[in-house]
């Protein structure tokens, strides 16, 4: 172990921490208290996965990360990434999240696509979306989910055709999560009508700002419209789009939802960690702590919170062994979702007559929002049932 080596409080997971590890994340702190100030400063704690609250100052934010070199931690310098370890990634994103930074609307682009087009793109690809990324200048979301294709994804009847150089694209996606900001869509696409339903499928890569695409925001029950339906009327992209095999996006898909349910859990899940935190400090502050029904439930959520870290830890060391991701995902992501529904839930109750009194303006925030959003969390990257089926059949080893 280097003379250096260290522990860090939250970051046990880790074990001790290199000298090189430790001068990185000490570079990080410096670097948020220095720039996490004046309007940035306004954003703390800002945002979520379906969350686009002060979406404008959020990217300029990500900008100033982009130029502060933040961003594509592990991915090769190459590409325009810092070249760092895994282990590296997870400290910038643990350390990122305690800083109460805003939520990164960059989720879809960065973590999501980012990571597939490195396994799957070719270097063409790579070269050109992955520095656009990187740079915060292009915007990516994701069209997987139709009207009657959501758990059963593989039925889904959005069509692609070849005509001459060019893909030529009929159907609708729904549910697509910032996707009026964005300036592309990764489509799955159905390319092959006579094979099994998972191997006609092509993962396609369209640009938003074209006469065959028409984007529709939802307006939610939380006040915001932070997904979409996106109806493709002869959309347009060329030959070379295809990101992984032609009639090979359910592979490209998997891979996509195990980094949804696993990687990019975590930055949600330490983000939870931060609202115990918030959580207690009301109960004590409000006196609540002190009836022994609320204590109770207080613990329970504390246990959750250890019991989750435990689950994190099992995807993190994976992760850090550069293994795939496989079912165990699916314990981590519908456990955090349970959980942080029941947490939401005791903060208003905590807070008592005040929790239905939000802010000023027309949206609900703080803990009202955060209530109303994560009834989200058990349905988005694949619904709870969906989860313990795959634990219940890959797991367990239960017939289907
Ligand atoms: C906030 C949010 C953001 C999202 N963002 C995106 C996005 O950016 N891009 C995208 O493509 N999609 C997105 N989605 C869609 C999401 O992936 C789907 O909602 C999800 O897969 C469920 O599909 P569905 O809504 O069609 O429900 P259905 O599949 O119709 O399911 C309805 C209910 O039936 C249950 N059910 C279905 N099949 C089974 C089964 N075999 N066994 C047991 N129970 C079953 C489900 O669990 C659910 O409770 C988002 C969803 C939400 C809520």
């Amino acid at each position: 172990m280097p003379g250096g080596a260290q522990k860090v409080e939250g970051l046990e997971f880790l074990g001790a921490l290199s000298d090189h590890e430790a001068a990185f994340r000490q570079e990080l702190l410096d670097w948020l208290d220095e720039h996490l100030v004046g309007r940035f400063a306004e954003l703390l704690g800002v945002g979520g996965p379906a969350d686009d609250a002060q979406w404008e100052a959020r990217v300029l934010w990500e900008k100033e990360l982009a130029t502060g070199g933040w961003r594509g931690i592990s991915w090769p310098t190459e590409l325009g990434g810092r070249g760092e370890s895994m282990r590296c990634h997870l400290i910038f994103e643990y350390e990122y999240v305690r800083s109460r930074a805003p939520y990164r609307p960059s989720l879809q682009g960065e973590s999501l696509f980012g990571p597939a087009m490195l396994r799957f793109g070719t270097d063409e690809q790579k070269q050109r979306f992955l520095s656009r990324i990187l740079s915060a200048d292009e915007y990516w979301c994701q069209g997987f989910s139709e009207p009657d294709a959501g758990s059963d994804l593989a039925s889904l009847r959005t069509a692609a055709r070849r005509d001459g150089d060019e893909w030529v694209i009929n159907g609708q996606k729904v549910w697509t999560t910032f996707g009026h900001y964005s300036d592309w869509i990764y489509v799955l696409c159905r390319t092959d009508h006579d094979a099994p339903p998972h191997k006609g499928i092509t993962c396609l890569l369209v640009k938003l700002d074209q006469p065959g695409v028409e984007m529709r925001p939802i307006r939610t029950l939380a006040g915001n419209a932070d997904f979409n339906e996106v109806f493709f009327s002869d959309a347009r992209t060329t030959a070379d789009m295809v990101l992984g095999e032609v009639n090979g996006g359910w592979a490209v898909a998997m891979s996509m939802l195990g980094v949804e349910r696993g990687t990019a859990m975590l930055t949600h899940q330490l983000a939870f960690e931060q609202e115990v935190t918030d959580l207690f400090a009301t109960a004590r502050q409000n006196g609540r702590a002190a009836d022994p029904l609320v204590r109770q439930r207080l613990a329970d959520a504390w246990i959750g919170m250890r019991l989750r870290r435990f689950a994190t830890m099992q995807v993190v060391a994976k992760v850090v062994a550069g293994e795939p991701l496989g079912p165990e995902v699916s314990l981590s992501k519908l456990g955090a979702a349970v959980w942080h529904q029941d947490l939401t839930e005791l903060h208003l109750d905590i807070l008592g007559p005040a929790g239905a009194i939000s802010g000023p303006g027309p949206e609900p925030t703080g803990p009202q929002r955060s209530f109303l959003l994560s009834r989200a969390e058990t349905i988005y990257g694949g619904a709870n049932e969906i989860q313990r089926n795959i634990i219940g059949e890959r797991l367990l080893g239960l017939p289907r």
